[in-house]
């Protein structure tokens, strides 16, 4: 049986753990940090995702939205460092309605991002317009907070691709989007460089003696004794946290995300994430609806279904690919690889886009070919990430963060970082530590707080 020693094994080389390494060898100087996985890095859930950041986050309290603007800040510095290889950009997310009465709903919720300290909001109308619309490359653009743009005129004249019955459109101007793939594997080979070890293997045992991590035990027999144990294992969080006896609050939900080549340029090249804020019934001609109401597996699909349907441009200028989602069922599931991938998937995305971005129609009509995959938001009970210390003395998780991983990557990565090397916490990191649910009154308290405003 072989021995190796280190300081430091995280088990997980998706983006999380990645980045974990990143932050404690390369940021910090640490020597001496292993990274397992059985599979290749990054190619679990972190190649899977739609690749979007953003600073906007809803409370109680600052601790998302600080979270994000610093894990955006250290995305940022990476940029500038390596000429912005992973293709950070700044176009924003833009939210579309329909309906004037869902204006005051767009409105508050960006009065209470401003007041969390996600930036200022702008109102413009025909009447006074100051809107200063985005770059499609690169992230120099400086504006954060958000434009709320009032009035099909006026949204037309920015955004003509989009429906003339749209009446609202929100730009969140701090979001964007990435390659999380070059994200992540430059950050690796800035680890590597710095001597972070990878070793292919499974993580099938953690040692524990006297209440003190001792090292992990490998599927082939392998011993790696560290004092530090770093649980970076992405839907199987839960999983690897009973190898230690802890509990991690963890479930797992299936998303899908869907890519077809959009060959009548529905939707613009430059064009920012467009989501729509509206929920809607689906039109379904008598036939389809006759169909759908004699399964019980899809009777659902006739009722109104929520807003969030969304999509975005995908790769360079001269390509044609553009990525759509739509989450319509956020049950927790048992996680199976591969991904069951839904039939449906690509046909509601599109459906549900219609009503924003009307040419999505001929789509309807006739569904070009289109590629799904997806993977598993892990996550907690109130939709906030775990970092931190959790069970034995030595043993940290970084995690369950949802569908915002690669956004938050760095910055959870940077807070972990701060409580292995004993650093001065920031006021946002208790937010996030694993032993908030040990205070009851917190827990309880979960059941009054809002929308966790998922993507
Ligand atoms: C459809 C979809 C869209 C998304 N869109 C976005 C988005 O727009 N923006 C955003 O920020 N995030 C998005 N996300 C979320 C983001 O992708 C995840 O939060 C993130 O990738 C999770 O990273 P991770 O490192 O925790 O997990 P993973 O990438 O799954 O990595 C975990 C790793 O641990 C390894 N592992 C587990 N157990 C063991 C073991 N016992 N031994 C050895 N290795 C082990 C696995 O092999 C895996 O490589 C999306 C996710 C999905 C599914």
């Amino acid at each position: 049986m072989e021995v190796r020693k280190a300081e430091i094994v995280i088990c997980g080389a998706g983006i999380m753990g990645v980045s974990a390494a990143y932050f404690l060898a390369v940021k910090t100087g640490m020597d001496h940090v292993v990274l397992v996985d059985e599979r290749s890095p990054l190619t679990l859930t972190s190649d899977k995702s739609t690749e979007c950041y953003r600073n906007w986050w809803p409370g109680p309290g600052d601790a998302m939205v600080r979270l994000m603007n610093r894990s955006i800040d250290l995305m940022e510095k990476m940029a500038q460092e390596c000429g912005n290889l992973f293709h950070l950009n700044r176009r924003g997310y833009l939210y579309l309605s329909t309906e004037k009465a869902r204006i005051a709903d767009l409105e508050n919720t960006a009065r209470e991002a401003e007041s969390l300290g996600a930036g200022n909001l702008r109102v413009h109308d025909m009447s006074s317009d100051s809107y200063v619309g985005h770059l499609a490359d690169g992230f120099a653009q400086k504006l954060d907070g958000a434009d709320l743009l009032l009035g099909p005129k006026l949204i037309q004249g920015y955004f003509p691709y989009l429906s003339k019955d749209v009446v609202a459109a929100l730009h969140v101007r701090r979001a964007g989007w990435l390659s999380a793939q070059q994200y992540g594997m430059w950050m690796l080979e800035q680890a590597r460089a710095a001597g972070v070890v990878v070793i292919r293997g499974r993580v099938e045992g953690v040692d524990v003696r006297a209440g003190m991590v001792e090292g992990v035990t490998l599927g082939d027999g392998t011993r790696i004794k560290a004092p530090v144990f770093v649980n970076a294992a992405g839907p199987h969080l839960g999983g690897l946290g009973k190898l230690l006896d802890v509990k991690l609050p963890v479930h797992n939900e299936r998303h899908l995300k869907s890519s077809f080549d959009d060959h009548l340029e529905v939707l613009s090249r430059d064009a920012p994430l467009v989501i729509c804020a509206d929920p809607q019934r689906l039109e379904w001609n008598e036939a389809e609806q006759a169909l759908l109401v004699d399964d019980e597996q899809t009777t659902w699909l006739l009722d109104e279904l929520p807003a969030g349907a969304h999509a975005r441009p995908e790769g360079e200028s001269g390509a044609r690919s553009i990525l759509a989602l739509w989450d319509l069922r956020n049950d927790a599931v048992d996680v199976e690889f591969p991904v069951q991938i839904d039939p449906l998937a690509a046909e509601l995305a599109v459906r549900g886009l219609v009503r924003i971005l009307p040419g999505m129609q001929a789509y309807v009509r006739r569904m070009p070919r289109p590629f799904v995959d997806g993977g598993y938001y892990t996550k907690t009970l109130e939709n906030r990430p775990l970092v931190g210390q959790a069970g034995p003395e030595g043993s940290y998780v970084i995690g369950a963060a949802s569908g915002y991983g690669i956004m938050a990557a760095a910055g959870m990565a940077d807070l972990l970082t701060v409580q292995i090397t004993g650093k001065e916490l920031p006021g946002h990191a208790a937010a996030f530590a694993p032993n908030r649910y040990s205070n009851d009154a917190y827990v309880s308290s979960l059941e009054d707080w809002g929308d966790s405003w998922q993507l």
